[in-house]
């Protein structure tokens, strides 16, 4: 089904619209400089969407400064107190991410929605796993996390808003693909995606590219975030290669060709291969590097890049370049090598 267009700040979710990669900070959100800070290294690898952990007023309060310094749009995450998602939306942030079934007045509800219109801001419904009402749900599964998030949109639809979008995550794989297959048969309300405490960057690689990947494989999910315990750059970093291995990204990048490495490798390839894909985080050309480990198999299996090097026998390397001549390279200058070829280029 497609799913209804909404707008995160100048971000378009859903509709068709290309999907937009998501982050969460880990600093104390009162601490602006530090926040701020953090953000910044988020746009700089093409974050698209940030969200704060909003926990007092100060925090809410913050986001006014913390808006003044960072261009892309906020969410702020807010839990119970209906006060909080107040003084956020007045501090001027794009989205909140709260569960109105969690704030108990009817009237503090309402208070919220009518703001959130007003303001034309979006609400995330976010149901995860480990906060289902186990009362009321006996089991974590799909139909008990879709009917969960369709209570929270029940109490925002009877006040007449759909400015909504919604999350269904849960840390089990099959679980997080199951609810968000059977919700999205029913409800055009785009979805963000993601397996949550998916742990380290290690486990989350894998969990993560998996149920959002079969989901976006499917067609299913408007917006997405990989949940890694650590550096939130790594979270960015990991949803983008995502989108570019599914060819589900315009945007260009510079892609790493590397090769596993055998009996036949001469250098530490391992070491260019992770200096190059971390210091060219965020270069927005399309190009693609080989890494190789020998020179009787490299610049083969690495005709179809751009161009690449190969460890030569003695340690140095070989640059290849399509039908140039090969140069060859010392290996102490292999990085600076390459970083001014992709400048260049
Ligand atoms: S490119 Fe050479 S070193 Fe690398 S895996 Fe292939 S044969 Fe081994």
């Amino acid at each position: 089904m497609k799913t209804n267009k909404i707008y995160i700040g100048n971000i378009a979710i859903g509709g068709g619209e290309q999907i937009s990669v998501q982050s969460m900070t880990n600093t104390d959100t009162k601490d602006t400089a530090s926040t701020i800070a953090q953000i910044k290294e988020l746009e700089k690898v093409g974050c698209d969407i940030v969200r704060l952990a909003v926990v007092d007023e100060i925090a809410a309060k913050s986001i006014k400064k913390i808006k003044k310094s960072v261009s892309i749009p906020i969410v702020a995450d807010i839990h119970f107190d209906y006060k909080l998602a107040l003084i956020s939306m007045e501090s001027g942030v794009d989205a909140l991410r709260l569960n109105p079934g969690n704030i108990r007045k009817k009237e503090y509800i309402k208070t919220v929605i009518n703001e959130a219109k007003d303001r034309n801001i979006v609400i995330r419904v976010g149901v995860n796993g480990g906060s289902i009402d186990r009362v009321k749900y006996k089991e974590v599964n799909a139909q008990s996390m879709v009917s969960s998030a369709i209570e929270h949109i029940k109490l925002m639809e009877d006040l007449d808003f759909t400015n909504i979008k919604v999350s269904l995550k849960t840390s089990d794989i099959k679980t997080t693909i199951e609810s968000n297959k059977l919700f999205s048969a029913q409800y055009a309300y785009p979805l963000h995606l993601g397996v949550t405490e998916a742990g380290t960057l290690r486990s989350s690689l894998i969990k993560s590219s998996l149920g959002i990947g079969s989901l976006l494989l499917e067609g299913i999910g408007d917006t997405i975030r990989f949940s890694i315990t650590g550096n939130p750059i790594e979270e960015v970093v990991s949803a983008k290669n995502l989108l570019k291995f599914l060819n589900m990204s315009n945007e260009k990048s510079i892609e790493i060709i590397s090769c596993p490495t055998c009996g036949r490798t001469k250098g530490n390839i391992e070491s260019i291969a992770n200096d190059i894909e971390i210091l060219t985080r965020g270069i927005k050309k399309d190009l693609s590097i080989a890494i190789m480990g020998c020179i009787v198999n490299g610049p083969g299996e690495a005709k179809h890049c751009d161009f690449g090097v190969a460890c030569g026998n003695e340690g140095d390397y070989i640059f290849f370049e399509k039908t140039n001549k090969p140069i060859k390279i010392k290996k102490e200058e292999v990085l600076d090598f390459l970083l001014k070829k992709i400048k260049e280029h």
